[in-house]
Order: structure tokens, then C-alpha cells, then sequence
């Protein structure tokens, strides 16, 4: 990636969403330590008035964005079936909207010198005939072309996928700027997969990484989410993570991303994260 030459290798990081004060956000980010990151805009931000401020506060805090991250109006993660038919771009009748969001995504990440986007697709069909995975395919490669126009990579969140279809189905859209925005607890939250073996798989395709744990979800709810937990409390293994991140060749950042119910506890939470990754670099890059 570009534009990560000042970072350590392994450097934490943290992924924010637009909406709170940009300064006290990187303000909040820098009391922990933190000067790399990736920044979310949720579907119903009003783009064109994030711009200025947030170039502005880029500036002033010198914080290196690396990935603008778009979530998308009408999403909902309680449970399997509702992200099927509501999350990224298999639901049809959300299409057009989230497509023409993207771009504009692609256009302000531009605007802010961040070199790459990412989202979440949906929940891309196992059947590669099935229509939707036609009209997905298709949607990235068109994502992947504009944000191509912009010297941007292009990051698609795992989870929802196995490993070996995620692969099959980066292959086949064949765009040089895609890749994968790895997030281990995903894996196990969607139950697709150990997520070191899916590292073995997909690593060189992994252009940044999600530092996130959680747990698996109840084996007798086959439709049911696993659960979110703080970093180092879940069942990732961070330092078996980190290990094989170092196996594949990743040297870009590690996101800390932690969707907890309030801001205080987000806050505390990616702190404590923040603690776990130093630990386990302390051991393991020496
Ligand atoms: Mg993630």
C-alpha cells in the first residue's frame, strides 16, 4: 500500500467512523498512541460536508489514513439471514443506491489522499451462476475501475465467506486493485472458518487487517451471530495472529475495530486492545 513508509511494521491502528468531531477524534486516537487508521463513513453521513473538516483535521493531527471504509443506509448484523438480505450489494433492491455511495466514497477518500476503500459486498453465493453473485461480481469490478481512476486499492471485508470462495471469487473479478481487508473475528462471529487457516489462504491477497476477537456462535443456532469481544477476550488467539500475519508477509497496519454499544466503552476497549497488541508484538517481533 501506499503511503505507509513512515509506519512500523505491525503498527496499531485503530478503525473510526466519521460523525464525531474530527479533531477529538484523532485527539482521542493520539492519547492512546495511535497516528494510523481507517476511517468508516456510515450510509447516512452526508459526504460532501465531511470533506473539509475532516481534511483539515488530517492535516493537523499528521494522522496516515490508509482505507476509507463505507457502511451502507438500510444495513442491519442481527442475525445471518437479516445480513443476507440487507447487507452490501446482494440485497437488489438496494443496489443502484449503494453502488452510486461507493463512488462517492471512492471520490472523498480521493479528496482526503486515502488510498484505498473497502466494504463489505454481502454475502456472495456459493453458486457462481446464482444471479447475485453475477450482479456482485460485476458491482466490484465497476467499483474496483473508478477507484482504479483514483490510484485506490480496494478491500473486501472477510467473514461472510469461506476462505476458498473468497479467493475463487477475487480471481474471477480479476481486478489488480482488489484485495482483502482480513478481519479474523469475522470468520468466527459467520462461523466460515478457522481464520489462521483462512490467513494461510488468502494472505497474499490481504491488503489490511482487522485487530478484532470474538466468539463463536452457539452451535445449536445455525442462523445466530457469534459475539463480539474485546480484544485478547475471544477466541482469535491474537498472538497465533500476529505469528501467522508475519508468516504470510503482511507489514501494513493492524486496525483495532471494536463495535461496542457506547462511545466510553469503545473508547476503553480499543485501549486495553491497544495494551494486548504491544504485548504480543513485544514477544514475538524480537
Ligand atoms: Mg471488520
Amino acid at each position: 500500500m501506499r503511503n505507509l513508509t513512515p509506519l512500523a511494521n505491525l503498527e496499531t491502528g485503530a478503525m473510526f467512523w466519521a460523525g464525531r468531531d474530527p479533531d477529538d477524534t484523532f485527539a482521542e486516537l493520539a492519547a492512546l498512541g495511535l497516528r494510523c487508521g481507517q476511517l468508516g463513513f456510515p450510509g447516512d453521513l452526508d459526504l460532501d460536508a465531511a470533506v473539509e473538516p475532516w481534511r483539515e483535521a488530517i492535516r493537523r493531527s499528521g494522522f496516515v489514513l490508509y482505507t476509507a471504509i463505507a457502511s451502507f443506509h438500510g444495513e442491519d448484523y442481527a442475525d445471518i439471514p437479516t445480513v443476507k438480505d440487507t447487507v452490501g450489494f446482494i440485497p437488489p433492491r438496494f443496489r443502484a443506491e449503494r453502488v452510486a455511495r461507493m463512488l462517492a466514497v471512492s471520490d472523498v477518500a480521493a479528496k482526503l489522499a486515502i488510498p484505498g476503500i473497502g466494504m463489505h459486498v454481502g454475502m456472495v453465493p456459493a453458486d457462481t451462476t446464482d444471479p447475485d453473485y453475477i450482479a456482485v461480481r460485476e458491482i466490484t469490478r465497476q467499483i474496483a475501475d473508478h477507484a482504479a481512476t483514483h490510484g485506490q486499492t480496494v478491500s473486501l471485508e472477510t467473514g461472510q465467506e469461506t476462505a476458498e470462495h473468497l479467493l475463487e471469487f477475487l480471481i474471477d473479478v480479476n481486478r489488480s486493485n482488489v484485495g482483502i481487508n482480513f478481519d479474523p473475528a469475522n470468520m468466527i462471529l459467520y462461523g466460515t472458518g478457522d481464520p489462521i487457516e483462512a490467513l494461510g489462504i488468502l494472505g497474499s491477497r490481504v491488503l489490511s487487517v482487522h485487530a478484532k476477537d470474538g466468539d463463536w456462535p452457539p452451535a445449536d443456532q445455525p442462523d445466530a451471530l457469534g459475539t463480539e469481544r474485546t480484544l485478547g477476550k475471544g477466541s482469535v488467539g491474537i498472538e497465533r495472529f500476529l505469528r501467522k500475519l508475519l508468516q504470510v508477509g503482511y507489514k501494513g497496519p493492524l486496525a483495532i475495530e471494536r463495535e461496542a454499544p457506547n462511545h466510553a466503552e469503545r473508547m476503553q476497549d480499543i485501549a486495553t486492545a491497544v495494551r494486548v497488541l504491544d504485548e504480543v508484538k513485544r514477544v514475538i517481533l524480537n
